[in-house]
Formats: C-alpha cells, sequence, structure tokens
C-alpha cells in the first residue's frame, strides 16, 4: 500500500467540473487582474473568517510583508516571532530591514511560549516611553520595549498558529497592550481554526492567510489574503497590494505587486464551499490516529498532537513527537511507501541568513529539540481508515526491531 504525504489528485477529481466551468467563465471575460471575482472571493472570506475585511494579496508571504509595511515596520524595529515556523515569517521582517527576535516555543503546542517572551523581556529589555510627547497610552500600557544592548525597540509581534492551533493569544495580547505592539497572526495553517469563540484571523491587527497548494485551502498556484477589522488598515494595504497608488500612475507609497489572481479567486471561491467537509475529515483521521495510537502501546517512543481546551486544532499536519530514532523512522516509513514530512528541522534563529543576528545552539531549547523530534504523517481529507491502520502498524514493525 502507498500512503503519500499529501495526495491532491483526489480531491481535484471531486471538483474538477465546477472549478473547470468557473475558469471558463474568467477565461471569457478576459478580466484577470482584481475585479469582481477577486471582490467576490474576498466577501466569502470575510464571511468565513469572521472578519471585516479581506484583502487578496499574491501569497502568504506577501500577506506577512505588507502587514509590516503598513505598520511601517523598517530599519531599526525589532518583531517578535517564534524560530519554529515556514521561513516566511522573519524573512518578511528581514526584508523591511527590521529584525527578527526569536523567543522559545511551547512544548506542546509548538507555538510561541508567553512565559519564554517574558523571561526575554526581563533579560534583554528596558520599558521607555514612545517619546516625550506621543498620544496617552492605551489601558494597562506600559510603555515601549527597548532593547538594552542594541536601543532598538519591539514593535511588532507574529504569532504563528502551527500545524492547525492557535497560540496562547489571551496572554499574548495582554503582553502586546502592555509593551504596544501590533500584532500580525501568521495564520497560513490556520484556516477556520478557533481559538475561544474567535477565528484566526480576527484576534491581532492583520490575519495572514496562504493558498499555497498544500495548505487546508490551496489554490492552482501562490495565492494569499489578509483579514482585518480596521478600515484603514484595509484601504492601506490594498494601496499597497497595487504600488502604494490608488488613482492609477499617482503613487502615495512605495507599495508593491501583489495582488490574489483573478483565476486563482475563481478556483479558492468554490473550494470554499468544500472547505467545512474537508477540516472534518482532518479532524476525524486526527481522532483515529490518537485511537490508533492508544491502542498501539508505543507510548515510550512516541507522544502524539497536544490541543489545549480553550481552542480547536483543524490538522493542518499531524505531528508526532518521536522521542528516539525519528530520523530512522522517517527512513524505514519511506521504504514502506509512506510519505511523512519534518516540519520544521533546522529553527529560525539557527539558519545560516541569520549568523549576523547571533544566536547560538541552546538559546531556544524547546524548538531545538522540536526539531529533533517532530515528524508529520500523512493527514490529508482522502486518507482511508486502513492507510491509517497500515502507518501506525508500519511504525509499530520498526519499534519492535529497535
Ligand atoms: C505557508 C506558510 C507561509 C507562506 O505562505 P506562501 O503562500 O507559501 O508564501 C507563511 N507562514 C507559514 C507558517 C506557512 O505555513
Amino acid at each position: 500500500m502507498q500512503v503519500p504525504l499529501l495526495d491532491l489528485k483526489s480531491q481535484y477529481a471531486q471538483i474538477k467540473e465546477e472549478v473547470w466551468q468557473s475558469l471558463q467563465e474568467v477565461l471569457t471575460s478576459q478580466h484577470f487582474i482584481l475585479g469582481p471575482v477577486v471582490e467576490k472571493f474576498e466577501q466569502a472570506m470575510t464571511r468565513y473568517i469572521g472578519s471585516k475585511y479581506a484583502i487578496g494579496v499574491a501569497s502568504g508571504s506577501d500577506a506577512l510583508l505588507l502587514s509590516l509595511m503598513a505598520f511601517g515596520i523598517k530599519e531599526g524595529d525589532e518583531v517578535l516571532t517564534t524560530p519554529f515556523t515556514f521561513f516566511a515569517t522573519a524573512g518578511a521582517i528581514s526584508r523591511l530591514g527590521a529584525t527578527p527576535v526569536f523567543a522559545d516555543i511551547d512544548p506542546d503546542t509548538y507555538n510561541l511560549s508567553p512565559a519564554a517572551i517574558e523571561k526575554l523581556i526581563q533579560q534583554q529589555y528596558r520599558i521607555e516611553q514612545a517619546s516625550p510627547d506621543t498620544p496617552p497610552k492605551a489601558d494597562g500600557a506600559s510603555g515601549q520595549l527597548v532593547n538594552k544592548k542594541t536601543n532598538r525597540r519591539i514593535k511588532a509581534i507574529i504569532p504563528v498558529h502551527l500545524y492547525g492551533q492557535c497560540a496562547d493569544m489571551t496572554e499574548l495580547l495582554a503582553l502586546a497592550r502592555k509593551y504596544q505592539w501590533q500584532v500580525i497572526e501568521d495564520a497560513a495553517q490556520a484556516i477556520g481554526t478557533a481559538y475561544q469563540n474567535k477565528s484566526a484571523g480576527t484576534l491581532g491587527m492583520t490575519g495572514c492567510f496562504s493558498f499555497f497548494p498544500s495548505k487546508n485551502l490551496g489554490a492552482w498556484g501562490d495565492a494569499g489574503l489578509i483579514t482585518t477589522d480596521d478600515q484603514s488598515v484595509m484601504e492601506l494595504l490594498k494601496t499597497l497590494r497595487v504600488h502604494g497608488g490608488q488613482k492609477k500612475y499617482y503613487h502615495q507609497y512605495v507599495g508593491c505587486n501583489s495582488r490574489l489572481d483573478t483565476l486563482q479567486a475563481a478556483i479558492l471561491t468554490i473550494k470554499l464551499k468544500y472547505l467545512d467537509g474537508w477540516q472534518k475529515a482532518r479532524i476525524n483521521n486526527a481522532r483515529y490516529y490518537d485511537q490508533l495510537f492508544r491502542q498501539s502501546a508505543l507510548t515510550d517512543q512516541i507522544t502524539g498532537p497536544v490541543t489545549k481546551p480553550d481552542r480547536n486544532h483543524t490538522y493542518h499536519q499531524y505531528t508526532i513527537r518521536v522521542l528516539t530514532k525519528r530520523d530512522e523512522l522517517k527512513a524505514f516509513l519511506q521504504q514502506h511507501q509512506i510519505g511523512t514530512e519534518i516540519y520544521y528541522p533546522l529553527p529560525l534563529h539557527l539558519q545560516e541568513c541569520f549568523k549576523p543576528l547571533g544566536y547560538r545552539q541552546g538559546d531556544c531549547p524547546e524548538a531545538e529539540k522540536a526539531a529533533r523530534e517532530c515528524l508529520s504523517l500523512p493527514i490529508y481529507p482522502e486518507l482511508t481508515k486502513e492507510m491509517q491502520e497500515f502507518v501506525v502498524k508500519t511504525i509499530k514493525d520498526f519499534f519492535k526491531n529497535n
């Protein structure tokens, strides 16, 4: 039996006719840049996410970049984020000349740890007012954090909702109020995920989504979207995605060319109708893995994903921790035609391109441990019970001889 990590072909077979029809309509209109098809998808997304506004952009990476641009993040600013995420989260910060600051993760959820952030603040920052003539502070604000070594200020935080579960947003939002940070949610892996009674993407100032083909809602190429409840932020983002000019050939800002492609919007509008069903199938698959692992007596070798009680999990990934011989297990599964992946093998604070930031091995021990232990199993909606049984049985076989 072959069990690929992801099988987009079976989903394609389900929706082919309907999507082709909608593509034909765009082709007939020959209207490829923005327009009513993109607006219709943006509207549908505001309803799905529960935000006031949605702005379609070229990718999830650009959603992060444009959000940071909208908040004026620039050279000399610091932005707090997690080292255990896809590169784009920190890449967007660096592209603007700002400095990513990495705090360690919570080992249960793999997301930014509020306690690790507080420890970092105590060790490396002092509190200072923005400037004597800034407007009165928000309720509970105590001032901005200034790095004791570099004198740079933390201006924003990008929590990532990794694998389909939200970060500890209550605590992170309280810190953000206290220290006057903009909150940009990286919800690329968490479309439709709930935190208390709200959706990922409505908790911060902006929510950034990716429709990279392998995401829970995937396009047929690159695509992304930003959600916000703030009208002026929405207007600024719509201007920034068309080179910073509302009126053609007149430019208020230096923006970029980053629009949600109209053909992709047509595809996504159809696929969005199926998303709830696909999410349910992912969750059911996760419950079945949970049950199979409980029965398999592998608790000394493996721990499953942990979901905190005040949020749900939409299983963009079903990620286990393999306490010993993770790489050998991955190779063994590959030999048995089972696809798995390591998200992510090297935390961002140890990436070559961030060497100048001066981080060392041991600076974020939980992220480093997660990078050594994590393994994501196939979890896509069309996965069958027989396939899941084969995956868990093969893992058991491996540990019988190791
Ligand atoms: C996929 C992803 C992105 C980037 O999205 P693209 O659409 O590929 O640019 C950003 N952050 C996280 C956590 C992601 O998983």
